[in-house]
């Protein structure tokens, strides 16, 4: 490959032989490369580095897997630590230290006694979804095996996954494959009527939730929520009253609380958990992402010692009848307990209290661009609608974005940032002067005009 650049060399291999996720591979081809394939050779704290001396700061942890930085030193000893006594032993008939202390801390933190492994986001959606409907049918009460998902709602993309998935592109060409799941309008804030407070916009919905709940709670094993934000939907806030009456309607109709805080978890609202902000616990909590600071794949599903006993049995058909061949890997529990660690030894929640804080003033020229509605933030999760005429505005943004060395994949019309923890006050800076360069940028390129302030749907 002489004549050609590294960054160029691996890019072309990967063309060729890798398939990427939830890619168009043809916008990757090289005429005209409509989005490029950055090759990352390294990372580091809050930067990923190309071959070619090139670096990007990671804005939406990469996937809003990453907690702490790329490459943390505390959880990179304990991995090679880890790696040095115990690779991996299968979870059925045998068990380990650290899948034990895990489920431990995430009991003692939740107080959700009982933890179910799975390596990734929809494997956790799948055992919380299946583990609730044989939760019923053990209980005899076969005929509640459905679901109910909010408008918008994202929970991950295999088959039983996106029954509860109401994300169009995602679901519409594998529909037919798929048990959907009833939908009920979401609590958004954005969706506020003229004098309505966001309070009163999760009411609503909340109402939406009982009225369909009362028509159906016998044929209903579960709902399931995003809480405090619907992140795939283009970080949609809503106020947190919504998940304390989802609480009391299921507690009414006997319907299951599913949380998934997948991509919340770990102290992205604020708070360690979301729902904490509400007062509340589910029956079945997912977490997975930020589980392990963003190092390995792992996720768990925590419930209640209710759930567990309707399990508990002589019969091995009414065990939980789940597994997959990595459950609760050594290497991945020994991440997410250093990670765990990291909250505790550097304060982390109260830390991104200033962190977040900063950044928001740091965004405020952003926030108050003509072209931006609905700037919100909740912790360290930033979002901004932009009006724009561009269709395909976000794929624009991002690549203006990595002109500007920032990783920074606009969901739709809806930009935000994500970042790792660590981000600091420089680093903070260049994000959001580079954010905004890449809007005016961006928005140079529309040839018809923008839609009209405060129409929804040129958002
Ligand atoms: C990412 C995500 C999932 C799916 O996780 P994967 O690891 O990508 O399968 C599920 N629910 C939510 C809320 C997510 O953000």
């Amino acid at each position: 490959m002489s004549g050609v650049s590294p960054n160029e060399a691996w890019r072309q291999r990967s063309l060729a032989a890798v398939w990427h996720p939830c890619t168009q591979m043809k916008l990757h081809a090289p005429d005209g490369a409509a989005l490029p394939l950055i090759p990352v050779a390294r990372a580091e704290g809050v930067w990923l580095h190309d071959r070619e001396g090139r670096r990007y700061l990671d804005a939406i942890s990469s996937w809003w897997v990453n907690l702490f930085g790329h490459n943390h030193p505390a959880i990179r000893a304990a991995l090679v630590d880890q790696l040095n006594t115990l690779d991996h032993v299968m979870l059925a008939g045998f068990t380990h230290a650290p899948v034990v202390e895990l489920s431990e801390r995430l009991a003692a933190l939740t107080g959700l006694g009982h933890a179910f492994y799975g390596s990734d986001g929809a494997s956790a959606t799948e055992i919380a979804l299946k583990m609730s409907a044989h939760h019923w049918r053990n209980a005899g009460r076969v005929e509640k095996n459905r679901f109910v998902g909010v408008a918008g709602g994202y929970h991950g993309e295999t088959v039983g996954a996106l029954a509860v998935t109401d994300i169009a592109l995602f679901r519409e060409a594998y529909a037919p494959l798929v048990r959907l799941a009833a939908t009920v309008p979401s609590p958004d804030a954005r969706g506020a009527a003229p004098g309505e407070t966001p309070a009163d916009v999760a009411e609503r919905a909340a109402a939406a939730l009982g009225d369909w709940l009362a028509e159906h709670a016998h044929e209903t094993a579960a709902v399931i929520i995003e809480p405090l934000i619907q992140c795939a939907a283009g970080m949609a806030m809503h106020d947190p009253v919504y998940l304390q009456r989802a609480r009391e309607l299921c507690d009414r109709y006997q319907v299951h609380l599913v949380l998934d805080e997948i991509a919340v978890g770990f102290g992205r609202t604020g708070t360690l958990f979301a729902h904490e902000q509400a007062g509340i616990r589910p029956d079945f909590l997912c977490l997975s992402k930020g589980l392990t600071g963003g190092t390995l794949p792992l996720s768990v599903v925590l419930t209640t010692d209710a759930v567990y006993a309707a399990f508990y049995d002589d019969q091995v058909a009414r065990g939980f009848l789940h597994s997959h061949s990595y459950t609760g890997n050594p290497l991945a529990c020994r991440a997410a307990l250093a990670t765990l660690d990291l909250f505790d030894q550097t304060d982390a929640l109260r830390q991104n209290l200033g962190t977040s804080e900063r950044l928001t003033a740091q965004f405020e020229p952003l926030s108050k661009h003509p072209r931006v509605r609905f700037a919100r933030q909740r912790g360290m999760v930033f979002a901004w609608d932009v009006a724009s005429s561009l269709p395909d505005f976000g794929r624009r943004y991002a690549r203006h974005a990595l002109t500007q060395g920032l990783l920074l994949r606009p969901i739709g019309h809806t930009l935000y940032a994500m970042p790792p923890y660590v981000i600091d006050q420089a680093e903070g800076e260049l994000l959001a002067r580079g954010a905004l360069a890449a809007l005016e940028a961006t928005l140079a390129e529309e040839t018809a005009p923008a839609p009209v302030v405060g129409d929804r749907d040129g958002v």
